[in-house]
């Protein structure tokens, strides 16, 4: 049987360090979170992110416009959060309304206020080996193989899974660690075969079901990163994790695994976003 990370007691354990740095600051680090539209799932994360800010001793300053909001507005709004000195980092909640360009909303924010990682500067000085912000998902996914002392160099990694915001930073990340990583994803051949030779296989597809126990060699370390919800309520991931629990050397949990450690990282980039604003190593 696998070991369960245990991914809220490493988020709190995370979260406990940040708050003690951030008592030390010499004023308050300030988070700007901007919400366009009514979406639910993206309020009711917009109003966890605001109450981890709170429970680190950060100040939260949230800006809720409305569905119709024109995308110059909004790249207005960012204009004026980049200038101001109380604000450390800004999260743009996606997804945003349709009428919006991402990309053009995203490279708005001022890269030393991009907490989320996502704008090209960040995305391309972690490619080169020099990175500022990371993406908090993948972050948090080191952070417990850190945790639990489970060893990358020369591992095969298997991504499954190749976007911006997990997949791709997910694989820079072990290759800085010396893993040797394979991306797979939805036209990948011969998927369950490279499955098979993972020692670490990360999934983040956002199909449960989808790692069966007959894709996992015995002994791998299995991080499922997706959040599905199920059809009865509640959520679960892509792992089989009953199945693959048996056959694992590690596992996390959905949920209870990667989510908290993603929003404990958010915390550590906006104290790390601050320390950089006041001149603090
Ligand atoms: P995404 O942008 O939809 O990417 C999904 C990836 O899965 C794509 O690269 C896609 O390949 C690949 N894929 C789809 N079907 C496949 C198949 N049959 N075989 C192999 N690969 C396949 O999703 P995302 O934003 O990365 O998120 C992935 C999951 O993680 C979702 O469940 C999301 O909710 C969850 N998530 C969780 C957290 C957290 O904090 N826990 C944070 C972010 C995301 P193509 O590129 O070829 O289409």
């Amino acid at each position: 049987m696998a070991v369960i990370i245990d991914g809220k007691a490493l988020a709190e354990k995370i979260k406990q360090e940040v708050a003690d740095a951030a008592g030390h600051l010499p004023r308050r680090a300030g988070l700007a979170v901007v919400l366009v539209g009514e979406n639910p799932a993206s309020r009711t994360y917009v109003a966890s992110k605001e109450k981890d800010c709170r429970e680190c001793g950060f100040e939260s300053f949230g800006y809720r416009l409305p569905e119709d909001t024109r995308e110059e507005e909004l790249l207005e709004l960012i204009r004026q959060l980049n200038e101001d000195e109380k604000i450390d980092g800004i999260l743009i909640q996606m997804p945003l309304p349709a009428h919006m360009d991402e990309q053009r909303v995203l490279q708005a924010v001022n890269p030393e206020k991009d907490l989320d990682g996502f704008h090209p500067v960040n995305v391309g000085r972690l490619a080169i080996g020099a990175p500022l912000f990371v993406p908090c998902t993948p972050a948090g996914v080191m952070e417990m193989l850190k945790e639990y002392q489970i060893p990358i160099r020369g591992k095969h990694c298997v991504v499954v899974g190749r976007s911006n915001i997990v997949g791709k930073p997910m694989a820079q990340l072990l290759l800085r660690e010396d893993g040797t990583v394979t991306v797979c994803h939805s036209r990948t051949e011969q998927l369950r075969e490279l499955t098979r030779q993972a020692d670490i296989l990360v999934s983040a597809v956002g199909r449960a079901g989808f790692i069966t126990a007959d894709m996992v060699k015995e002994g791998t370390v299995v991080i499922d990163v997706a959040m599905n919800r199920r059809p009865g309520g509640g959520w679960c991931g892509d792992v089989d994790f009953e199945a693959v629990e048996k056959k694992a050397s590690y596992i996390t949990p959905v949920p209870g695994g990667v989510g908290p450690t993603t929003r404990a990282m958010l915390m550590r980039n906006l104290l790390e976003a601050a320390k950089l604003h006041m001149g603090i190593q």
